[in-house]
């Protein structure tokens, strides 16, 4: 099992962010629509890109391992795809 590296907390920002829907699509089924709402408005800090990224977008990053009492454990290995490619 890979061992966290770091423990990033989430937080709720004031930015409004995107999500591109490949990222959103990925949650449907296995988190509900509610959810992915509220998640819209979570971030975190992250430690790889050294920058604020949207908590859907940490969900679905390589990395990710668990959110445990609103912190993200990560192998801090490969950051994710953000800010999004066009
Ligand atoms: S590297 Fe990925 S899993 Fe780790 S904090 Fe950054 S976005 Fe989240």
């Amino acid at each position: 099992m890979v061992e966290a590296r770091f423990k990033v907390p989430v937080y709720t920002t004031q930015n409004k962010y995107k999500i591109p829907s490949e990222m959103t699509s990925q949650l449907k089924g296995a988190v509900s629509g509610k959810m992915i709402v509220s998640m819209k408005k979570e971030a975190v800090n992250c430690p790889v890109v050294n920058s604020e990224v949207p908590f859907l977008v940490c969900f679905t990053c390589p990395s990710f391992l668990n959110r445990v009492k609103g912190v993200v454990g990560c192998a801090g290995e490969k950051g994710p795809d953000w800010p999004a490619k066009k």
